[in-house]
């Protein structure tokens, strides 16, 4: 890795690490879901990066991929296990991290849960180093979880970073996989523990208001460079994006307008992940760039 890339990769993990510390002295009962969202999202603009995806903010058993719609008056309620999850990107080197809290009062299992997540997390990063297996870190969040009373998410899962691209090839995983794959030095990479009191598995339900253009679809070059949305759109450069940044320009439309996109195919639209016995879902998450003997944190 170049010295300006790891420089870029700090940065953002600087930045997206206060913005995630501002969201969680905000979210508190009785506040609004979308103005933490937006305080995050203005701290990371004002900084001078780039939102590198929407606030994720998944509640008790929404494992993740909801953020606020336009519209959204939903308030934090007393027991929420709220999952706080930001991005943000300088030149398209992005620090992804999250963390979990209750707001009002606790219910039974969520501080367990997750301290839990948060274990899970320190034995990832504590084992991580160039030429440890995925299967390796995958066993050390299973293990540490399951010692604890609860499961890990075993289809979430961590991944590498690149350039502009949140998902790229490698996923490291949150259970033994069987996965020899070795993680190379150089690379960045994010840890994201999940635990759950119920299967440990989550599944697919309502769109969640986040949306990713499509960028290698056949035909999504033929839009007029003149279409003001488009252009919007295709400035995130292929990073996810919410329904509410295009509000200003759609107005109410816009719901209906990024279905209509992602019908075509020039979309994607994230449904938010739901666990399957609606356990409640604890994430804690880092972003690390790999060295020969450890890692180095980005988002502390
Ligand atoms: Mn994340
Ligand atoms: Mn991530």
């Amino acid at each position: 890795m170049e010295k300006s890339e790891r420089e870029n990769y700090r940065g953002a993990g600087k930045i997206a690490a206060k913005a995630l510390r501002i969201g969680c002295e905000e979210a508190d009962e009785g506040v609004k879901l979308i103005d933490v969202a937006r305080s995050i999202e203005n701290y990371i603009k004002e900084m001078d990066a780039n939102i590198a995806f929407p606030v994720n903010i998944s509640i008790n058993e929404i494992a993740a991929h909801y953020t606020p719609g336009y519209n959204d008056e939903r308030k934090f309620k007393s027991g929420d296990l709220v999952k706080l999850d930001v991005g943000a990107h300088i030149e398209g080197y992005i620090g992804d991290t999250a963390r979990s809290f209750v707001t009002g009062v606790p219910k039974e299992n969520e501080i367990e849960l997750i301290n839990c997540s948060q274990r899970a997390l320190n034995g990832a990063l504590k084992a991580i180093r160039a030429g440890i297996t995925l299967n390796e870190i995958g066993g050390i969040v299973e293990n540490i979880c399951r010692a604890q009373g609860f499961v890990s998410v075993r289809n979430l899962s961590g991944h590498s970073l690149e350039k502009f691209n949140l998902h790229s090839g490698i996923s490291v995983p949150n259970f033994a996989n069987g996965d020899l794959t070795k993680i190379r030095e150089g690379i960045a990479i994010a840890i994201e523990p999940f635990a759950t009191d119920g299967k440990g598995m989550v599944t697919e339900k309502e769109y969640g208001n986040i949306y990713r253009y499509r960028y290698r679809q056949r035909g999504n070059n033929e839009h007029s460079q003149e279409d003001p949305l488009m252009e919007i759109i295709r400035s995130y450069r292929g990073l996810p994006f919410a329904e509410r940044w295009l509000y200003d320009l759609e107005g109410k439309r816009v719901r209906a307008k990024m279905r209509r996109l992602v019908s075509k195919g020039i979309l994607t639209g994230y449904r938010v992940l739901v666990e399957k016995k609606n356990g409640y879902v604890a994430q804690s998450e880092h972003t690390v760039l790999v060295n020969k003997h450890g890692c180095e944190v980005t988002t502390r």
